[in-house]
């Protein structure tokens, strides 16, 4: 299998350059952020969820965990996966270890795209004029996420460093350059 964890800061670009992963490698894309925001809206895990997404936390890990292994499992057939937003804790990137493992798999790569944190504010606060978000429409919540980013998720990335799955991507430029740069990444590394 190829699993491709898809890593970086709110506004890097992860579900803009999933969606064309998916498409050219035919995996199947599983993004927690959009998995909490399908929720039925009146379910108490939405509810729960939301109260913590909207302010610019995370969801805690015993939650988001279990929600995205049952996530995993309705695709028992899949070729690979891209995880868009999980792991972003340590805690997180030790239960995929497990949970793949289980499954006689494992992850195959980290892409981390590279952004800066002035770039990341403009990207979402553009981005709250289409996407409607709460969280990406006020710059203090951006900047608690960013914050929370650099606290608990960007350590994920020496995880899979110290298993040299680690590839680092440039993430500014044109979808296009940038995407080429991941299959670049990807393609090596299947040789
Ligand atoms: P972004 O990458 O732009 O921050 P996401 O759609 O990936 O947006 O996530 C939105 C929110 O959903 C996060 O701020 C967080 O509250 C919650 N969330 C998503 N994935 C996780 C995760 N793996 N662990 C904890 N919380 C998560």
């Amino acid at each position: 299998m190829l699993n491709i964890v898809l890593f970086g800061p709110p506004g890097a670009g992860k579900g803009t350059q999933s969606e064309k992963l998916v498409e050219k490698y035919g995996l199947v894309h599983i993004s927690t952020g959009d998995v909490f925001r399908g929720l039925d809206p009146e379910s108490d895990l939405a509810k729960l969820a939301k109260s913590y997404s909207d302010a610019g936390n995370l969801v805690p890990d015993e939650i988001t965990i279990k929600i995205l292994e049952s996530e995993v499992s309705k695709y028992p057939k899949a070729k690979g996966v891209v995880y868009d937003g999980f792991p972003r804790t340590r805690a997180q990137a030790e239960a995929l270890d497990v949970f793949l493992r289980g499954k006689g798999t494992g992850v195959t790569m980290m892409l981390s795209l590279v952004v800066s944190e002035d770039e990341l504010k403009q990207r979402l606060l553009s981005r709250a004029e289409v996407s409607g978000r709460k969280d990406d429409a006020d710059i203090g919540i951006i900047e608690n996420r960013i914050k929370n980013y650099n606290k608990d998720t960007a350590p994920v990335a020496g995880f899979y460093k110290s298993q040299d799955k680690l590839f680092e991507i440039e993430g500014v430029g044109s979808v296009e350059a940038i995407f080429d740069s991941l299959c670049i990444a990807i393609e090596q590394l299947q040789d």
